[in-house]
């Protein structure tokens, strides 16, 4: 099968660091299908050879392991071609037309790896160079808006050019191998679908924590916030995966109704939640790794009188007969303790205690995401710690390490998005249906925030975040689980 893929944007960030290094390895492992190109778009006025060169020094910044030889990279750089176009200018798309109906590939993919500003025009001109065959796929990358208006008038603007069934929008996570093997273990497994629900199980926690600050993105994050950018997607695709019915199938829009589902049926904000159940916080000086780090205020490109919020967690329920009255806990923020992202499903102890267990321990499922992956399973067992008393438990660990079974080398998450655009597959990508109920459900946020900049609380970097999180879970009598 020959494929074109057109990455606007093919000299940025996110083309650099991500997508040719996911890329390269499809190619390394044989998995890219032959007869292929990628032909990198920009404003820069830049030849195939310039562009080929290019990519090489970028290569220098990726991890050792994912580096290509200098054999390996001439092979690769065989498939690289830079096509120069604005893609603010009309006149530029016929370039491509041209490019692209010369080889007249099977497929062809067009990446907007560029600032979402763009996504509009750029479907417009797409479509009025003919460049929206259906045998072509489009795909988005976050931020689809700002909010569910802005969100709204982008994804119309793509359906005006192209289906449903042609539009990928990306959320890395779901590309992610732990959060496939989240869906392997509740679809694949008979074990936990008796257990998976209100009756066993007390609460559930997501977390998805990073040790690092804004970096280079300041000016970007400060307009777009840690709920913009990590909840209303991320998080929720987690939440949905967690808590979605088992679909009837594994077809892409089976799995994208069940999800849906779950985001209609999330409990709708009150004043009295909006107040208790949302934390935000933003991170002040504080010390990471052992090194002292600035404040989110002192970072280059942020406002120093910012009131954005680098930290946000928030309780919320789902409201069906599976899960009436379990609290979801989701947190995540910048400038945390450590990286490391996680779910929890905290289990109800056991009915009528007859034998003698630490206080507070129960059941528990772990699913590691990153930077470990794998699942544990934590039992109480009689672990003869106290060599005179009897039938005394313990708390003891069951891990399942997926990078040892499988080997740490997995298909990581744009390598895996990226070949199932190239093969059609739509499962891991989200519906405009989705991603507009999403904005729906954490649109009264942003607007409770606006008129009430008291609750934003400071943290300091290298902690999890302000009091007032652990605060809210413990309302409910539970912690979160670093601290119990
Ligand atoms: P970036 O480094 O600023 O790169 C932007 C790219 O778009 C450059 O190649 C730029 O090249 C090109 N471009 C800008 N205006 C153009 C125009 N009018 N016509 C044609 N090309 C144009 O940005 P980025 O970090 O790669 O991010 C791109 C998008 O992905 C953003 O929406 C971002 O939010 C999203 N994203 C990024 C990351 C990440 O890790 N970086 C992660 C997730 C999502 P020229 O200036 O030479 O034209």
């Amino acid at each position: 099968m020959s494929f074109d893929l057109v990455l606007f944007g093919g000299t940025g960030d996110l083309a650099w660091r991500k997508l040719m290094p996911a890329l390269f390895q499809a190619f390394r492992h044989g998995t890219l299908p032959s007869g292929g190109r990628i032909i990198g778009v920009a404003r820069d006025a830049l030849n195939d050879a310039q562009y080929r060169a290019l990519i090489h020094d970028r290569f220098d910044q990726v991890e050792l392991a994912k580096r290509p030889s200098e054999e390996e990279f001439a092979r690769f750089a065989a498939l690289l071609h830079f096509v120069q176009m604005d893609l603010s200018k009309p006149q530029d798309y016929a370039r491509l037309a041209a490019n692209l109906r010369e080889r007249n590939a099977d497929t062809v993919v067009m990446y907007l790896a560029t600032a979402p500003s763009l996504f509009t025009q750029a479907c417009e001109q797409l479509a009025a160079a003919g460049l929206n065959s259906p045998t072509t796929r489009i795909v988005l990358e976050k931020p689809l808006g700002h909010d569910l208006a802005s969100n709204r008038l982008i994804n119309e603007a793509v359906r005006r050019a192209f289906s449903e069934r042609q539009i990928f929008r990306i959320d890395h996570y779901l590309g992610k191998p732990s959060v496939q093997n989240l869906f392997a273990l509740r679809f694949g497994n008979a074990l936990f679908e008796p257990l998976w629900r209100r009756e066993t199980i007390a609460n559930i926690q997501i977390t998805i924590a990073e040790d690092l600050g804004v970096e280079k993105r300041g000016a970007f994050y400060d307009q777009t916030g840690t709920l913009r950018d990590m909840v209303q997607n991320h998080a929720l695709q987690l939440l949905c995966a967690i808590g979605m019915e088992p679909p009837i199938n594994a077809h892409a829009d089976a799995i994208r109704d069940e999800k849906l589902k779950v985001l209609r049926s999330l409990k709708p904000w009150t004043a009295q939640t909006l107040s208790q159940h949302v934390v935000r916080g933003q991170y002040a000086a504080g010390t990471s790794g052992g090194e002292a780090v600035p404040g989110y205020r002192q970072e280059p490109g942020v406002n120093p009188a910012s009131t954005t919020e680098t930290f946000v967690a928030l309780r919320t329920e789902i409201a069906n007969w599976r899960w009436a009255g379990v609290p979801f806990y989701l947190r995540t923020g910048k400038r945390l303790a450590e990286r490391d992202a996680h779910i929890v499903i905290n289990f109800r102890p056991a009915p009528h205690a007859i034998f003698k267990s630490p206080p507070g321990a129960t059941n528990q499922l772990v699913i590691n995401l990153q930077p470990k992956d794998g699942l544990e399973l934590h039992l109480l067992a009689e672990g003869q710690e106290n060599r005179r008393a009897i039938q005394s438990l313990a708390p003891v660990q069951l891990d399942l390490d997926f990078d040892k079974r499988f080997g740490s080398e997995r298909v990581g998450a744009y390598e895996r998005l990226l070949l199932d655009v190239i093969d059609g597959r739509l499962n891991l990508f989200v519906r405009s249906d989705e991603q507009e109920e999403a904005w729906r459900w954490v649109e009264p946020i942003l607007e409770h925030w606006r008129t009430d900049s008291s609750s934003l609380r400071p943290y300091n970097a290298g902690t999890w975040g302000p009091s007032a999180s652990s605060a809210m879970i413990a309302r409910d009598g539970y912690c979160w689980s670093e601290e119990c």
